[in-house]
C-alpha cells in the first residue's frame, strides 16, 4: 500500500462526526455553519500536509502540490463536502479525503509526480438554491448568465463571487473522483473497484391529466373523466415498457390530485416523470414513448412539459484504462459500469478528460444514514484513486 490506510480511516471517520446528529443522520448542507466547520477541518488537514491551501470565490476548497515540471496542466481530485439532509458520511467526504490521502503519500515517499496535483473539495453538490454540482460548475465556467443575484445572496455570494471562481481549463490536465456507488451493483457481485464508463443524464417532464371534478357517489362509472385513474392506468402502461428495458430507468416520485377529497371524483393529476439513461437517444425515445401513452388517454387532457435536461456524460477511456492498470497492480477485481447518479465530475468532463472511481455501498444504500462501506474498501478506494493519479500523470 502506498497511502496510509488508518491515518485515512481516521481523517474520515473525523469529517463524518461534523454535522452528524445521531439517529438523524448528516445535517451539513452547502454554506452552513456545520459546512464551513467540515472545510476548516479539511483545510488544516492540508496545510498539515504541506499543500498550498486556496478557497475560490463560491467555496471549493484547494490543497495544491506542485510537480516537478511547473510548466504542466493540474492533475484534480476531488468531491464535494456537503451533504443530503440526513445523508450518510461518505457520499462526497471520501473523495475529498483520498485525494487528500493521495498528496500526503505522494509527498511523504517522494513518487515521482510530474503535474501539479490538486486536492479539492466542492461546494453545493448536493443541489439547494442553485441547483446541483454548482461548486463544480462555478468552476468549470458552466453557469448560465445572467446569474441569479437573489438566490446567490441568500448564501452570501454575488455574482462576481461565482465569475472569480471559474478556471482555466487548458490549466487543468484532468479530473478523477472517488465516491461510494451509491447502488448495489459491486457489493452483489463481490467486486471492489467500479470505473464508470459515463454518468446518465437525467430528464424530468411535469405531467398533467385533467378531468372533471364531480360525485363520487352519483356519477357513473363509465361516465367519469377521473384523471386519477387515467393516470394510474397511464402509468400501468408506462411502467410496463420500462420494465423490458435494461438500458434506461424512470421514476415517479412526486404525484398529487386535486382537489384531494375522498368523495369526489379528481379533476386533475400532476407528476414528475423523471428518466435517466447513459445515451441521450434513449432518453429522447423514452420520452416520446411515454408522450404516445399519455396522448392514447382520451377522457382527460393532457400536457407534458420538460424541466429539465441534463445530457449524458462520457468518462475519459484514457482515465478509465489508468484506472484498471492501478487495480491490476492491487490485484484487486474491478468493473467498468455506468454511474446512476450525478457528480461533479459531471461538469468537469464538459470541460476536460474525467475519470471516475467507485467503492462498493452497504446494502446499496445511499442519502441516508445508514449509508457505508467496508473499511478495507474505503482503503482500496483511496489506494486505487492514488495509482490512477500516478498513472494519469505519466500517461497525459
Ligand atoms: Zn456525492
Amino acid at each position: 500500500m502506498l497511502v496510509s490506510g488508518d491515518r485515512f480511516l481516521a481523517d474520515l471517520d473525523a469529517l463524518g462526526r461534523i454535522g452528524w446528529v445521531e439517529g438523524e443522520g448528516m445535517r451539513r448542507p452547502a454554506y452552513s455553519p456545520s459546512y464551513d466547520e467540515a472545510r476548516r477541518f479539511v483545510a488544516a488537514k492540508m496545510k498539515e500536509a504541506g499543500l498550498t491551501v486556496r478557497t475560490d470565490g463560491v467555496g471549493n476548497l484547494f490543497g495544491r502540490l506542485e510537480g516537478s515540471d511547473p510548466s504542466l496542466p493540474t492533475i484534480m481530485s476531488g468531491s464535494h463536502l456537503d451533504a443530503v439532509p440526513g445523508g450518510g458520511k461518505y457520499d462526497g467526504p471520501l473523495g475529498v479525503m483520498a485525494a487528500l490521502e493521495a498528496a500526503r503519500s505522494i509527498k511523504e515517499r517522494k513518487l515521482p509526480l510530474r503535474h501539479p496535483f490538486e486536492a479539492v473539495g466542492f461546494t453545493a453538490e448536493e443541489g439547494g438554491e442553485m441547483g446541483g454540482t454548482f461548486g463544480s460548475r462555478a468552476m468549470a465556467g458552466l453557469l448560465d448568465e445572467p446569474l441569479p443575484e437573489e438566490k446567490l445572496a441568500s448564501v452570501g455570494l454575488t455574482p462576481e463571487m461565482v465569475r472569480s471562481s471559474k478556471r482555466d481549463p487548458s490549466r487543468i490536465a484532468c479530473y478523477i473522483e472517488l465516491h461510494i456507488e451509491q447502488g448495489p451493483f459491486l457489493e452483489r457481485r463481490g467486486i471492489s473497484i467500479g470505473i464508470p464508463t459515463g454518468i446518465v443524464g437525467i430528464g424530468r417532464y411535469a405531467v398533467r391529466l385533467t378531468g372533471e371534478a364531480n360525485h363520487a357517489g352519483t356519477t357513473p362509472m363509465k361516465e367519469r373523466r377521473d384523471a386519477m385513474r387515467e393516470a394510474a392506468e397511464l402509468l400501468s402502461e408506462w411502467f410496463a415498457w420500462t420494465d423490458a428495458r435494461d438500458d434506461m430507468v424512470c421514476n415517479v416520485g412526486v404525484f398529487s390530485i386535486h382537489p384531494g377529497a375522498a368523495a369526489v371524483v379528481p379533476d386533475r393529476a400532476e407528476f414528475t416523470l423523471e428518466i435517466r439513461s447513459l445515451k441521450d437517444s434513449v432518453m429522447e425515445e423514452a420520452a416520446s414513448a411515454f408522450r404516445r401513452l399519455l396522448e392514447k388517454r382520451t377522457r382527460v387532457a393532457v400536457s407534458m412539459e420538460p424541466l429539465i435536461w441534463k445530457g449524458a456524460v462520457e468518462l475519459s477511456p484514457l482515465l478509465q484504462e489508468a484506472a484498471e492498470k492501478a487495480c491490476g497492480e492491487m490485484g484487486v477485481s474491478c468493473v467498468r459500469m455506468p454511474s446512476g447518479a450525478s457528480h461533479d465530475a459531471a461538469p468537469m468532463a464538459g470541460i476536460v478528460p474525467a475519470g471516475m472511481l467507485f467503492v462498493p455501498s452497504a446494502g446499496g444504500i445511499s442519502h441516508a444514514k445508514e449509508e457505508a462501506t467496508p473499511p478495507d474498501d474505503l482503503v482500496r478506494g483511496a489506494e486505487a484513486l492514488l495509482r490512477t493519479v500516478l498513472e494519469a500523470d505519466a500517461r497525459l
